[in-house]
């Protein structure tokens, strides 16, 4: 899907002439580049208190697509639902290092697979990074039974931590 190039279109990209701070609520929003990463089920690990994602998907995260079914009221319906913005931002350190959010406020660049510098929203789905394809939902799942999808793979675990 091509995304709205009126954003773009004619100058400069507004997330390299824009702090976090001043851009519009449309420009923030199109900064998300729909991975699923930040919607994932994360454990602690009781001994070192280390953050474990696992496959699990937030019950209101449609996997298809990796959107949130009830945006406008995710905080309301989930209550650990992180509020991400751009004061928030730099305290969220458990946020993918890939996600677009954190890489501008670490003054990183945009990835060649993010929808706007791609033109596709598709293309976080293409380049793997989306949880798209390995994710599944919490619905229904014993919160005891969670350990069970704990990301062991070293292909998902790399993805995860955003190495390259
Ligand atoms: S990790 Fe960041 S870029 Fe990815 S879906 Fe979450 S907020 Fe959007
Ligand atoms: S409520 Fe929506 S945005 Fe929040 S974690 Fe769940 S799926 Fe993600």
């Amino acid at each position: 899907m091509q995304l709205d190039d009126t954003l773009t279109e004619g100058k400069a990209p507004f997330w390299r002439e824009k702090t976090l701070s001043e851009m519009s609520q449309e420009e923030w929003e199109s900064l998300c580049d729909g991975c699923g990463q930040c919607c994932l089920v994360k454990l602690q690990d009781e001994d070192t208190d280390e953050l474990l994602h696992t496959r699990l998907t937030c019950k209101l995260l449609d996997i298809g697509t990796c959107r949130c079914v009830d945006y406008e009221n995710r905080h309301e319906r989930v209550s650990d639902c992180a509020i991400v913005s751009p004061t928030t931002i730099e305290h969220l350190d458990w946020l993918p290092h890939s996600c677009a959010y954190r890489l501008l406020a670490e003054g990183r660049e945009l990835y060649w697979w993010h929808p706007l510098v791609s033109g596709d929203r598709d293309s976080v789905h293409q380049a793997g990074i989306s949880v798209r394809d390995w994710a599944t939902s919490e619905e229904g799942v014993p919160e005891g039974k969670m350990v069970r999808f704990i990301v062991k793979d070293p292909k998902l675990k790399q993805i995860l931590s955003g190495e390259e």
